[in-house]
């Protein structure tokens, strides 16, 4: 979420922007205006109120996104973070994060749902 949505900064479409990977904090500040949520494609920080992904009129800290909300979000969908991250809407996050950390998280999830 929000989903297909092209980015102001570089023009592409982006399958899913996953806000709801942000940690509760970071989703609050990005909200507010006082952090700003990160293009998979381009990296450019982008401002996000809930409805529309727009260009920063100045540079925030950029929000990360959490590999543990993104492990437990894929383990509802029944696939594990690294399956995710090779279909089309996830491809975009894959390097986000080494390999390892792709791992650890998978397993965390696993054993640690909801
Ligand atoms: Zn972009």
């Amino acid at each position: 979420m929000p989903p297909e949505t092209i980015c102001p900064c570089c023009g592409r479409m982006v399958a899913d922007w996953h806000f709801e990977w942000h940690e509760q904090q970071d989703q609050k500040d990005i909200f507010s205006g006082k952090k700003s949520m990160k293009c998979p494609l381009c990296h450019s920080q982008v401002a996000f109120d809930g409805f529309t992904v727009t260009k920063v009129e100045s540079e925030h800290s950029p929000a990360e996104r959490d590999i543990w909300k993104a492990a437990r979000w894929a383990r509802i969908l029944n696939k594990s973070l690294r399956e995710y991250l090779q279909t089309n809407e996830g491809q975009p996050y894959a390097a986000f994060w080494t390999e390892g950390q792709i791992e650890a998280a998978d397993k965390q999830a696993l054993n640690n749902p909801g």
